[in-house]
């Protein structure tokens, strides 16, 4: 039997080989490597997809986080409240600039933040709020968009590029929204690439300013910005991905109804559905035994991901914040129980049914 990988990305490119070495043959004859119209096209095409009047094209989503924050001025002695349940860059960006993480759990039936606990969490030093739309949902803005009052929100929805909820599209409903184009994200490139949108021009020129050194014009620096800027090479092969960006979505949205379907009953947990357009950059089960079924469907030749092993308020690098273990209960226990399955959107009904047999034999 063939081995089913987490994810597949040649299935994905092959079909686009044509288009996607065109487009790097257009940009190589350009002779503009470094933002210009390619990087302007993908960003008024994002900003469509997003509902946002304005997205910024930058070097990674890393940087479109630490972008903000830089534009919303967070800086040493400001408090920014995150989840201790995400990928690094989301608390990363928040120390770089000198200002303090404020770590917040995840609720129980959730892998998003909870809001009651942010509204604990805020003091005269927040900043901002930055919540993650963690595998694709979006974490519940409205009740954060309460809890926030006037401090800005920042979504890090690296991972939900297409989602939405009852506010509006993931990333649009913020002051920022952060995206990474990251090749295993939900729209990913041949290398690094990010972006950011928002509704406020203000912000957003202070963005894109901050993207090339705050300089305006050339060698007159405004603002202490950095080298943010998105080639635009990445912005022409990203520009080729775009239009199949919510047929993707489709595909990976029927594979976790038939999983939900498929694992009804058996003793894991499949992913909470809050919202009608969930990404689904992963399918995220929690699972009793959760690396000794791991084991048994790497045996089986199916590929899993555990996203995250730990909480980001135990990393080595934030120990002086002295955080215990019991600190962060429910982010601690995800870390134990969750498992990623193979979603991306060529799976197909077959092996899709193989990994769900491999999982029912492992519990019978
Ligand atoms: C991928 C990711 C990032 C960082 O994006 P890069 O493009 O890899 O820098 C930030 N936050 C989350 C939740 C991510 O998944």
């Amino acid at each position: 039997m063939t081995a089913i990988p987490l994810l597949d990305l040649g299935a994905q490119h092959a079909p686009l080989m044509e288009a996607l070495e065109a487009a790097s043959r257009r940009v190589i004859r350009s002779g503009q490597y470094i933002l210009g119209p390619e990087v302007e096209a993908f960003e008024a095409e994002v900003a469509e997809v997003v509902g946002s009047p304005h997205a910024i094209g930058v070097s990674s989503g890393s940087d479109a986080l630490l972008l903000a924050l830089m534009a919303l001025d967070v800086g040493p002695g400001d408090e920014v409240i995150t989840t201790a349940f995400s990928f690094f860059a989301t608390a990363g960006c928040i120390a770089r600039l000198g200002a303090r993480p404020v770590f917040v759990d995840i609720r129980p039936d959730g892998f998003d933040l909870d809001p009651e606990a942010v509204a604990r969490a805020i003091t005269p030093r927040t900043k901002a709020i930055l919540p993650v739309h963690l595998f694709g949902q979006t974490a519940d803005l409205k009740a954060l968009r309460h809890v926030a009052g006037d401090l800005p929100i920042v979504e890090d929805a690296a991972q939900a590029l297409g989602a939405a909820c009852c506010e509006g599209h993931a990333g649009a409903v913020g002051a920022f929204g952060c995206f990474s184009f990251f090749p295993t994200k939900p729209l990913g490139g041949v290398g690094d690439g990010g972006l950011v949108v928002t509704g406020d021009a203000e912000l957003a020129a202070r963005a894109r300013l901050l993207r090339a050194h705050g300089a305006k014009p050339k060698y007159t620096h405004h603002l202490v910005g950095g080298n943010f800027r998105l080639d635009a090479l990445q912005a022409a092969l990203l520009r080729v991905k775009l239009p199949h960006l919510e047929a993707w979505m489709r595909g990976r949205q029927e594979n976790a109804a038939a999983y939900d379907e498929g694992l009804a009953g058996s003793p894991v947990m499949t992913p909470p559905r809050l919202h009608e357009a969930h990404a689904y950059h992963q399918y995220v089960i929690r699972a009793p035994r959760r690396d000794a079924l791991r084991a048994a469907l790497a045996e089986a030749g199916i590929g899993t991901g555990i996203y995250y092993p730990s909480p980001l308020p135990s990393q080595p690098c934030f120990a002086e914040l002295g955080h215990a273990p019991g600190d962060f209960p429910e982010a601690e226990r995800a870390c134990r129980e969750v498992l990623a399955l193979p979603i991306f959107p060529e799976l197909g009904a077959a092996r899709r049914k193989r990994v769900t047999d491999a999982i029912l034999t492992f519990y019978a």
